[in-house]
């Protein structure tokens, strides 16, 4: 029997293999194959999240940071798996450059049209301890002020708001305790069926829908 799903059709369904073998291409290390399969993935569908977050890891790898600046930006108008899995390569990229500027620049451009990306930025301060941008942790304090059980515990208010963003102890320490409690809890649920991996997987194991993993909000 074969199931007929709206979502996907043909067209849809074209540029998810071809990116699929794009991303394939580029695991076995050939660039010049990964690419030509992005640029067919784009020709049927020119805002495929997937083909945005493989043009972004190839500018990353060929150290071209203002191109990987501009997929990454791209991406997060249709997506918001790049703040999550792209940040921390871009950070990294910048960090050798001493460039860390542009990507905070970028990063502040998204919030203003998209405030919601601080729940993003707030998962990824708490995955992700290494990474020391002052953006992102602001995020975090700016995301759990808002929820109605952190704001109970923690207590805050207009007054404290700043004195708490510049409080490097505070927030290490919440950091890292959320950490500590949430980390059996990064995962991505199906949009499509509600399976529940711990890695990304742009093809739903289950019930084989492309592009419907979504990061579980797992600090609300
Ligand atoms: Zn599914």
């Amino acid at each position: 029997m074969i199931d007929i799903d709206p979502l996907n059709d043909s067209n849809t369904m074209i540029t998810h293999y071809l990116c699929q073998i794009a991303d394939d291409h580029l695991k076995s290390d050939n660039q010049e194959l990964s690419i030509e399969y992005i640029n067919k993935a784009k020709a049927q569908n020119n805002h495929s999240i997937r083909a945005y977050f493989l043009q972004t890891r190839i500018e990353v790898d060929n150290k071209n940071l203002t191109n990987a600046i501009k997929h990454y930006e791209n991406l997060s108008k249709v997506s918001k798996l790049g703040h999550l899995l792209l940040l921390p390569i871009l950070f990294k990229l910048s960090k050798e450059s001493n460039e860390e500027d542009k990507v905070i620049s970028v990063i502040e451009n998204i919030i203003k049209e998209k405030p919601e990306v601080n729940e993003s930025l707030a998962h990824l301060s708490i995955m992700n301890l290494e990474l020391d941008q002052k953006i992102i942790t602001t995020s975090l304090i700016e995301y759990i002020s808002k929820q109605i059980y952190y704001n109970e515990i923690l207590k805050f208010n207009e007054a404290s708001f700043t004195t708490t963003i510049n409080n490097q102890d505070f927030i290490s320490n919440l950091r890292q305790s959320l950490h500590k409690a949430t980390k059996n809890n990064y995962k991505y649920t199906c949009n499509n069926c509600g399976y529940k991996t711990i890695a990304l997987s742009w093809q739903c194991p289950t019930c084989r829908s492309w592009e419907s993993g979504n990061p579980i909000n797992f600090i609300s």
